[in-house]
């Protein structure tokens, strides 16, 4: 047998033993990297970012404020959603912070742990606070999927093989940061980050719409959320959020058949 070979079946035995049950879809997915080790990893480029953004005051600015209030809400709703299932575990290692920065890119993320960061560049286009929950609820659903672990899995077995997390930050350090920067979206660069792929953003809008709906919020607005993106994004460069966050007819047609299940969620 050729080294490729053995190689390979090194490979695909890596795979199937990093194969874990999520705990949101019950699906079996590709998840390399510890859960802990990404929220290590994840809360350190967190807080390089906060160092390098100003953030604004909760207390004397009043989009702060409303970015904490939503966020809370959101962070409560999905408390209350795992309690509710009894598997409450699947929020160990979550310590929520949200931070409204100002940069004008138009963009919102949530890192696995629990890190909420809004761009005040996507307010005028949010306009309001159902909106805001909207967009909330899915950037926290791409963390509680563990979309980022899947794809900076999948990253680590082109590049690297399949090494441990560890073993590639400490032989190849530049690159391992590259792959998770790419992975989590947190460049600041449009085109840095890797786009979502059509399945992991369909479920983070189906799961963010039910958060949106148990954290109080109209889910409707989602809809003509991801319109008025497409629209600024006409004749001028796509936003930061557009181009990680592909939207298109098949979006909001499904984003209608969600909204239904979301809807069962009011009150909860
Ligand atoms: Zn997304």
């Amino acid at each position: 047998m050729k080294k490729t070979s053995y190689l390979s079946i090194a490979v695909l035995l890596l795979i199937i033993s990093s194969c874990t049950k999520n705990n949101l879809t019950g699906k079996s997915q590709l998840a390399l990297v510890p859960e802990k080790e990404i929220q290590s990893l994840s809360l350190e480029q967190y807080k390089t970012f906060i160092a390098k953004h100003e953030v604004l005051n909760p207390a004397k600015d009043a989009n702060a404020a409303m970015v904490q209030r939503v966020s809370n809400n959101i962070s409560k709703a999905v408390q209350r959603y795992f309690k509710s299932k009894n598997t409450p575990e699947v929020l160990n290692g979550y310590n929520w912070e949200y931070n409204l920065v100002k940069d004008s890119a138009i963009n919102a993320w949530c890192m696995p742990g629990g890190k909420v960061v809004v761009y005040t560049g996507i307010l005028p286009v949010s306009k309001n606070e159902n909106a805001l929950a909207v967009v909330l609820g899915h950037e926290v659903s791409h963390a509680l999927l563990q979309h980022g672990n899947q794809r900076m899995s999948q990253s680590m077995i082109q590049q690297f093989g399949g090494v441990a997390l560890s073993v590639a930050l400490a032989n190849k350090p530049a690159q391992t940061q590259d792959v998770f920067m790419r992975a989590y979206g947190v460049g600041t660069e449009v085109g840095f980050a890797l786009p979502f792929s059509r399945k992991h953003e369909l479920e983070a809008d189906r799961f963010g719409l039910i958060w949106a709906v148990m954290a109080g919020y109209d889910p409707n607005e989602a809809i003509a959320f991801w319109e008025r993106m497409e629209n600024i994004s006409n004749g001028q460069k796509p936003p930061e959020l557009l181009s990680t966050h592909p939207s298109d007819a098949t979006r909001k047609k499904k984003i209608k058949e969600y909204l239904p299940e979301a809807l069962k969620y009011k009150g909860k």
